[in-house]
């Protein structure tokens, strides 16, 4: 007894986090130690690997991180040295601080770190976003960070990357999540900031990579210029920067006391929803684009007018293929339905598949 807690602890699992181990292919806890994770394991600072000296998204300060992506449960500030993909070192910069020790690599580049070999992958999540692919000898695993298959203007396309183990997210591990393009749900936004010339059109989405997929998608559509509350400004100047194509955009701050946006579209992010930010439209319209808009309820619970379908994160189908396509016999669950995810995966296709808890909030309110 005491020892199954001491393993719950040591891989930072809850008991309720272990499915029952009613098949052959379920490792016991017991031997969690000799069959379960060992190239890549969780401590309280994170995702370690010993072999190579590393952390991957650490949510605490240590001595080397490898960070996929740049969202702030991925990327947090305090450690000594940072590894991630070259493109998002603008981005990162802002997350982590001017003076973060940063070092950018090329996606596909190899890097030998301790006794692994280690490369970043396109995520297809947001911009620079990267899987992690770790070998050591033969044995490969690969961290898959947050990531979607459906296509993105913003960001490189997520490229299959077999391994032995695969650690995947799984936000929206749900049967009933299922995308749509991209560019349909923003034909969508479009059509309802055409619907009311008389108002301010307000769509409320996370500042760092969904509003510029929206600007992006919107070049489609639309040359008409879009404003944007100060956050999205900010990290949409990084995109262009490296070569992003988005449709004009103009910061609310730099109009004139008065002006009052009738007929346009202003992006903002959810934290300026219901703060003081918004005295200066009368009566907009407003909406949210969120992969969570897809669960009925949401959208009034949250006290917004019209809701669009789009996430960053795949979705169910998207979610399975990609176990598939790794051909990894051995899979780690993290971030939002890793229960349902793991036990469709063990029962459906006979894979060594496990929930693990981890600090990963996946498309929560900060993103
Ligand atoms: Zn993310
Ligand atoms: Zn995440």
């Amino acid at each position: 007894m005491l020892r199954l807690y001491g393993m719950c602890r040591i891989f930072n699992l809850s008991w309720y986090d272990y499915p029952t181990p009613s098949t052959h292919l379920v490792p016991s806890p017991f031997f969690q130690h000799n069959t379960g994770m060992t190239l890549i394991t969780v401590l309280p600072e994170g995702l370690y690997c010993e072999q190579g000296g590393f952390f991957i998204d650490p949510w605490k300060p240590v001595d080397r991180a490898l960070i996929t992506h740049a969202h702030s449960d991925h990327a947090r500030s305090g450690s000594q040295h940072y590894i991630a993909t070259k493109i998002s070192e603008g981005i990162l910069q802002k997350r982590l601080g001017i003076n973060a020790n940063l070092q950018g690599v090329e996606y596909g580049q190899r890097v030998k770190l301790g006794k692994t070999w280690v490369s970043f992958h396109p995520a297809g999540h947001v911009l620079g976003s990267a899987q992690i692919r770790v070998e050591c000898g033969n044995d490969v695993w690969v961290v898959s960070g947050d990531y979607k298959r459906g296509y993105d203007p913003t960001c490189e396309s997520f490229e299959v990357v077999p391994c032995n183990t695969f650690i995947t997210e799984a936000t929206f591990g749900l049967p009933i999540y299922r995308w749509a393009t991209g560019e349909a749900t923003c034909r969508e936004i479009y059509q309802w900031w055409e619907s009311d010339p008389e108002r301010p059109s307000i769509l409320f989405c996370y500042a760092f990579g969904k509003a510029q997929r929206v600007l992006s998608e919107l070049c489609k559509f639309t040359d008409k210029p879009v404003y944007v509350h100060g956050a999205v400004h900010v990290l949409t100047e990084i995109y262009r920067q490296v070569g992003v194509k988005m449709v004009e955009t103009i910061p609310v701050s730099e109009m004139p006391r008065g002006y009052k946006f009738t007929g346009d579209l202003v992006l903002a992010p959810p934290s300026a929803h219901r703060s003081t930010w918004m005295k200066r439209f009368s009566h907009p319209q407003t909406a949210f684009a969120s992969g969570w808009m897809a669960v009925r309820g949401a959208r009034r619970r949250r006290g917004y007018e019209r809701g669009f379908v789009l996430s960053d994160h795949a979705d169910w189908q998207g979610l399975i293929q990609t176990v598939r396509q790794t051909q990894a016999e051995t899979i780690y669950v993290t971030h939002g339905q890793t229960e349902v995810v793991s036990r469709y995966l063990r029962e459906t296709f006979a894979l060594n598949a496990l929930p693990l808890k981890t600090l990963f909030e996946g498309e929560g309110d900060i993103e």
